[in-house]
């Protein structure tokens, strides 16, 4: 038996112990979880001083490609849609590493970072195994394969291109799902595709929405950025969009699917998030609190979802947009932007609702007995707050 020692256990599900003990069994099973006072005798110790454990953290979105980037691309503030020039630019760049090694990258500094678990969007070409050969560090990684187009003439391959990543995908930490990636980005008939698919293998979706006031403009009246943009890089199709005119048509259609993750979401309207509210136990919404200030966005409307108890979970989106894939900090940059919000419900963003979220919650998310132990430590300024570590932003 193992045992770790910190000043304070998290276990999220039930109140903080204070002067705690993690006891484990040879399969890394929890056998207990409690006050080292009650703790069994005759185990190999580990303290950890001026700690505080807590259940590993749970990245609802990211997209490991861009784990070489070394600052984010573009500058703070940009317009979204010369932001995405910049994304196409970058990969299209001579001299990166391969694929596999820069996703080893991005899972590799998740793992320091104590993330356990990944929503992790992946784009083609795919291999799988890049992901289950960089495992078990994180223990487990949703990907949601990515497409995109609005060209009626390619959507036979792309929609094969899927069902290949469903056959490819016999790892159990690494479970497939799909991504169709934004309004802007996914025509009619490509959407309702794979929205179809999702359905047929009862699979989760992950998709961009509501992240620019642009967007909305675009989906709402084909007009503004989004269209300059399609327009420049000469894939406007008119008759490829027009089905789903307003954010909260799109919304009902990804609830059709058995398990959803709205990304951003930075401008739900109120009635979006009522509809989402009604659905809560299908869709999640993963806010990107760094990702969300790189762009200087107007206020998250984090509060109007915790009152309707729509299921918020995290992610650091790329490193593209954010400086890192330390979760730690978008759970600080939360606390700082959002200090009315009770820092319990924080915690429970970074872990259980991320859980949630990506339908991992019986095994992640939580410090249980009987479960596999999957714990981060995290260094604690003071130890009489079993929080101080998340107030901390120096
Ligand atoms: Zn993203």
């Amino acid at each position: 038996m193992k045992s770790y020692l910190a000043d304070w256990i998290l276990p999220v599900a039930t109140p903080p112990i204070a002067n705690a003990a993690l006891v484990v069994d040879s399969d890394d099973r929890i056998i207990f979880l409690g006050p080292r006072s009650r703790m069994p005798t005759g185990t190999d110790e580990t303290v950890f001083a001026s700690s505080v454990i807590l259940p590993g953290l749970v990245n609802a979105h990211t997209h490991l490609e861009f784990s070489d980037l070394s600052a984010p691309l573009g500058s703070a503030g940009m317009e979204f849609t010369d932001w995405i020039g910049e994304v196409i630019r970058f990969r299209g760049r001579a001299g990166r590493a391969s694929k596999a090694d820069v996703i080893k990258i991005g899972l590799e500094q998740s793992a320091r970072y104590g993330v356990a678990a990944i929503g992790e969007i992946a784009t083609t070409p795919l291999v799988l195994k890049d992901y289950a050969g960089a495992l078990p560090c994180p223990a487990s990684v949703q990907v949601f394969f990515e497409q995109l187009g609005s060209d009626d003439g390619v959507i036979d391959q792309k929609i094969s291109e899927a069902e290949q990543f469903f056959a490819d995908s016999p790892w159990d930490s690494v479970s497939a799902a799909l991504s169709p990636h934004a309004p802007y980005s996914v025509g009619d008939r490509l959407f309702d595709s794979l929205m179809s698919l999702a359905r047929q293998k009862q699979c989760s979706v992950s998709m961009h929405l509501a992240e620019t006031r642009a967007e909305r403009e675009f989906v709402e009246n084909k007009t503004g950025p989004f269209l300059d943009m399609l327009r420049s890089f000469d894939v406007w199709r008119p008759t490829a969009y027009g089905r789903y005119g307003s954010i909260l048509s799109i919304l009902k259609e990804v609830a059709r699917c058995a398990s959803s993750l709205i990304i951003h979401g930075n401008y739900l309207t109120m009635d979006e998030l009522d509809f989402i509210a009604t659905v809560r136990d299908r869709m999640s919404v993963v806010f990107c609190p760094r990702t969300h200030a790189y762009f200087g966005h107007a206020r998250y409307p984090l509060e109007e979802m915790l009152d309707r108890a729509i299921n918020v979970a995290v992610g650091t989106d790329s490193l593209a947009s954010n400086p890192d894939l330390d979760l730690l900090w978008e759970l600080k940059e939360i606390h700082r932007r959002h200090p009315e919000v009770p820092i319990e419900k924080i915690v429970e963003i970074g872990t259980i609702n991320g859980a949630e979220a990506l339908g991992l919650d019986k095994s992640f998310g939580g410090l249980t007995t009987g479960q596999i132990a999957r714990f981060c430590v995290q260094q604690a300024p003071e130890t009489t707050s079993p929080y101080s570590w998340l107030a901390d932003t120096n």
